[in-house]
């Protein structure tokens, strides 16, 4: 287990992912366009990321692949040219995927087309408009009010044509075939925690893997949600049967606990080994079942796919009052908040690693554990007890069919500790492989 990782070296990797966070900030991603390539592009220069291209029209299960989005500028600005709301201060003023607008109008007229938040006066909401087209701003509560009536130059420079949706994949081969995958949405403009938290999270997970043998083959997705995961899906059908766990990684950058929520399966081994972990660390953290609403686990847990897939966050999305607005910016993300959900995220795939099954070679009747120095032989160590009980549960049920983590979720003990007495067991030759 990683449960030993130095105070500093947490520090360090949050940092590291805060400040990959502050780079790709102002990028204006979508669903398609050179926001989001130029986001897949920078995460290429920190991991062995593929990117996808994927042309519009391109059928995907019930869905198409639709127009690649582009902006250029956007404002509104009164008569006298003076910009009241621009695009290029702060890229949620735009309602993501607006269609190209260039019209003088009336504030009654224009009014249909503004968004703002009347009980969160002075942030900037985020609206999207993908599946019809229409065009929009965002603004202030404060700023909305203080609009006279008039004319008003109104300009949307963005284009809606046929091009590509562009996804990147990661695949870190293990020595088995069999997949651990790890899928984050990146195609929010300017907000920290959603969805920028996932995305750092996930590229040091990727390069943490990168750099040292593991059982398990990695793969790491970066998609525009829904659509992305549905054409990741559509794409790779044939060879679903080879992920065995996976998580979607979404809002765990913000100061709250850990939110777990269960794939479909609700009693998937990422699911147990997401909660052992949790419960170990002794946290405050929440554990919920699926439902099919929240992130890309919706497409992966839908009932023709089902896979064993969960969600980590810390605050769950629409929780917060920041959720898709302006104030779900760099301050409301903790590097210290980064480093805990990476970390835990690494102990999760540590105890999937190493959840093997082992055989009591001496099943009839208890083996004798003093003559083999393995009675008390832990005194004065502070968990000697769990260790002496854990070295009777490893022999009970290692039967070839309870894995480590059955045998801990049965004695209510912790991985680690279940661990640590199939090693000594190992050595005193009573546990073989099965
Ligand atoms: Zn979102």
């Amino acid at each position: 287990m990683t449960s030993a990782t130095p105070e500093h070296d947490l520090l360090a990797a949050g940092q590291g992912m805060y400040r990959l966070m502050v780079e790709l900030y102002p990028l204006c991603r979508s669903i398609t366009g050179e926001g989001l390539r130029a986001t897949l592009r920078r995460l290429a220069q920190e991991i062995p990321l593929t990117i996808h291209e994927v042309a519009t029209g391109t059928p995907v299960l019930d869905w198409t692949v639709p127009k690649e989005w582009n902006i250029h500028d956007a404002f509104i600005a009164e008569a006298s040219g003076q910009r009241i709301v621009d695009f290029r201060d702060h890229n949620l003023h735009v309602v993501n995927y607006s269609a190209p607008v260039r019209e003088r109008m009336s504030l009654a007229d224009l009014r249909p087309h503004l968004h703002s938040l009347a009980e969160h006066p002075d942030w900037i909401p985020y609206r999207t408009s993908y599946y019809h087209a229409t065009w929009g701003f965002c603004l202030s509560h404060h700023q909305l009010q203080t609009l006279r009536d008039g004319k008003y130059d109104v300009v949307i420079d963005s284009t809606l044509t046929d091009g590509y949706l562009s996804y990147g994949e990661c695949v870190l081969t293990g020595e088995s075939d069999d997949e651990v995958l790890v899928s984050t949405h990146c195609c929010h403009p300017s907000m920290a925690n959603d969805n920028l938290s996932g995305i750092v999270v996930a590229q040091a997970l990727a390069r943490f893997f990168l750099n040292r043998p593991h059982r398990y083959t990695y793969r790491f997705l970066f998609v525009p949600g829904t659509i992305g995961a549905i054409t990741w899906l559509a794409r790779n059908e044939a060879s679903l049967s080879r992920i065995k766990h996976g998580l979607v990684l979404a809002g765990v950058g913000d100061a709250g606990g850990l939110t777990y929520k269960r794939s479909r399966r609700g009693d998937a081994e990422i699911d147990r080994a997401a909660a052992h972990v949790l419960k170990c660390s002794g946290e405050l953290h929440t554990l919920r079942d699926f439902a099919p609403h929240g992130y890309d686990e919706r497409q992966y847990c839908s009932p023709g796919f089902n896979l064993p897939v969960g969600n980590l966050s810390r605050t769950p999305f629409g929780q917060y009052p920041q959720y898709h607005t302006s104030a779900d910016n760099l301050e409301f993300v903790t590097p210290k908040a980064l480093a805990d959900s990476w970390h835990k995220c690494r102990s999760i795939f540590d105890l999937l690693e190493r959840n093997y099954r082992f055989r009591n070679l001496y099943p009839r009747g208890e083996p004798q554990l003093g003559r083999r120095g393995l009675y008390d032989s832990v005194g004065g160590q502070s968990d000697a007890k769990a260790l002496q009980l854990a070295l009777l549960w490893v022999l009970n049920y290692s039967d070839g069919e309870h894995t480590l983590l059955d045998i801990a979720e049965r004695a209510d003990l912790p991985f680690e500790v279940i661990e640590r007495a199939v090693s000594a067991l190992l050595d005193a030759k009573l546990l073989g492989k099965a």
